[in-house]
C-alpha cells in the first residue's frame, strides 16, 4: 500500500538526519544545519519563463544540509541520496568542472560567485544533505536542495545576499551548472514561503506577496499524487515548451509572453501556426488564471478557487500538452470523487498531480485514485496530503 496517510513529516528528523550523517561521514559534529522545502505550485504553470505570475506553496517535506568548516579551501559534499563523496577546491568549481548530483550544490557555490562572493577569502566547507523531500516527483527537491546549500552558504559565509537574490542563485546553478532551463519559480517558493500561505510572484519584477490559504480553517487539505512517471527537464519537452514560447513571443513582437493578454489572443491566432498558438494561448490564461486564483482567495475562500484548477488542467493537458495520462486519470479521479479542484503540478511529462480536497474525503479519494490506476495498470502512485509550510531556514 503506497498511501501514506495524512502526514507524519518532522523537520525535526530531517535535521537529525543530516546532523548523524554528516558525524558518520566526517567523524565530527557540523557547526549548523539548514534547510529548506520542497515546493507545490497552487497554480501558474511554466508561465516563469515567461516573465509571468506563479502561486506556489512551500511543503512540509524539507531537504536539510549540515554543514561543519574546515581549514583549507577544499568542498565536501555527501548525501543520503547516494553512497559517494565529492571533494573539490574552491578554485576548480565551474560549470564544466561537475556533474551528477553534485552539481546542485556545487552549482550553488559557483552561482554564489557569479552574485559577488569572494570564494578566494572563504574556508572550504564540509556538507552533508539529507532530504525527506521525494525525488523527480515534480515536488522540486533540486530546488529544495539548492536553497538549502544557498542559504547556509549565505550565512556561513557572510554573505549578506537577500532572499531574492538566492533564488537567482539557485536558478543559475540549474540553469548553467545542471543545465536544467528552469525559471524562478521552484527556488522562490522554496526560500520565500510561510506557513498556511501561498507565495504570488511576479517573475518579472520578482515582487512577491504572501498570501494566506486558510486551507485548514476551510476543512480542506491538498492531496499530492505521484506518479512515479519520470520526467526530465534538462532534456525533450521542457526545453521544446520553452523554445514555443520564445518562438510565439518573436512573431508577436513582444519581449515576453507576459506582455499578452486575453484580447491579444485572436489576433495571436492570426498570426501563428496552431501548435505555437495553443503554448501561447496556455501561457496568457494561465496568467490570468493565477491573478483569479489570489482574488478569489482574498475575495471569496479556497472553496470558490476549484474551478480555476480544473481549467488550469485542461488548458496543460489540451494546449501546453505536458501531460500524460496517469496525470490526466489521478486528475479525472480526484474531480470525480468530490475533489474543489485538481490539476497536474510542476513541469509536467510526469510527476505530481494534485487535489484540493475536503478532509474528509481525503481516504476515499485516496482508495479510488489507488483503484483507477490498478485497473489501467499503471504503476501504483504514491498519495499523501501535504501542508504549507515555511520556507528555508536556519534550524540548528
Ligand atoms: P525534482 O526537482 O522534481 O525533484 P529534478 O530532476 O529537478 O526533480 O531534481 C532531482 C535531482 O536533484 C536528483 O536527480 C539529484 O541529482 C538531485 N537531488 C535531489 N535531492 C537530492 C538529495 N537529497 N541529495 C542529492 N541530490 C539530490
Ligand atoms: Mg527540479
Amino acid at each position: 500500500m503506497s498511501s501514506e496517510g495524512t502526514s507524519g513529516h518532522d523537520a525535526d528528523h530531517t535535521d537529525s538526519a543530516a546532523s548523524d550523517g554528516f558525524l558518520q561521514r566526517y567523524g565530527r559534529r557540523p557547526a549548523g544545519v539548514w534547510s529548506a522545502p520542497g515546493r507545490v505550485n497552487l497554480i501558474g504553470e511554466h508561465t516563469d519563463y515567461n516573465d509571468g505570475f506563479v502561486f506556489p506553496f512551500g511543503l512540509d517535506r524539507r531537504t536539510a544540509v549540515a554543514l561543519g568548516d574546515r581549514h583549507d579551501q577544499v568542498v565536501r559534499v555527501s548525501s543520503g541520496f547516494s553512497p559517494d563523496e565529492v571533494s573539490i577546491h574552491l578554485d576548480e568549481i565551474t560549470p564544466d568542472s561537475v556533474a551528477g548530483w553534485s552539481a546542485y550544490p556545487l552549482g550553488v557555490v559557483w552561482a554564489l560567485a557569479q552574485f559577488g562572493a569572494d570564494l578566494a577569502h572563504v574556508r572550504g566547507v564540509d556538507l552533508h544533505i539529507a532530504s525527506e523531500v521525494p525525488v523527480g516527483a515534480g515536488l522540486s527537491s533540486s530546488a529544495a536542495l539548492e536553497s538549502a546549500v544557498a542559504l547556509a552558504l549565505n550565512e556561513h559565509w557572510g554573505l549578506g545576499l537577500d532572499r531574492p537574490t538566492l533564488a537567482k542563485v539557485g536558478q543559475l546553478a540549474e540553469n548553467r551548472v545542471v543545465g536544467a532551463p528552469t525559471g524562478i519559480l521552484d527556488q522562490s517558493a522554496s526560500l520565500l514561503a510561510q506557513a498556511d500561505a501561498g507565495v504570488f510572484l511576479d517573475c518579472r519584477s520578482l515582487d512577491s506577496d504572501v498570501i494566506p490559504l486558510h486551507f485548514a480553517e476551510e476543512g480542506l487539505t491538498v492531496l499530492v499524487v505521484d506518479t512515479h512517471v519520470a520526467h526530465a527537464h534538462a532534456t525533450g519537452g521542457y526545453a521544446a515548451r520553452r523554445a514555443s514560447c520564445e518562438q510565439g513571443a518573436r512573431a508577436l513582437g513582444v519581449e515576453s509572453l507576459r506582455d499578452v493578454h486575453l484580447d491579444d489572443l485572436p489576433r495571436a491566432e492570426g498570426v501563428l501556426d496552431d501548435e505555437t498558438f495553443r503554448r501561447v494561448r496556455h501561457i496568457v490564461t494561465e496568467n490570468q488564471r493565477v491573478l483569479d486564483t489570489v482574488r478569489t482567495l482574498r475575495e471569496r475562500g479556497a472553496h470558490a478557487i476549484g474551478a480555476l484548477l480544473d481549467a488550469s488542467h485542461a488548458s496543460m493537458r489540451d494546449d501546453f500538452e505536458i501531460s500524460v495520462p496517469e496525470l490526466d486519470l489521478a486528475v479525472a479521479t480526484a474531480q470525480a470523487g468530490g475533489a474543489v479542484g485538481a490539476r497536474m503540478t510542476g513541469g509536467g511529462f510526469g510527476g505530481s498531480a494534485i487535489a484540493l480536497v475536503d478532509v474528509a474525503l481525503v481516504p476515499a479519494i485516496t482508495e479510488a485514485v489507488l483503484a483507477a490506476f490498478a485497473a489501467a495498470g499503471h504503476r501504483t502512485p504514491t498519495v499523501f496530503t501535504v501542508t504549507p509550510s515555511q520556507g528555508a531556514r536556519r534550524d540548528g
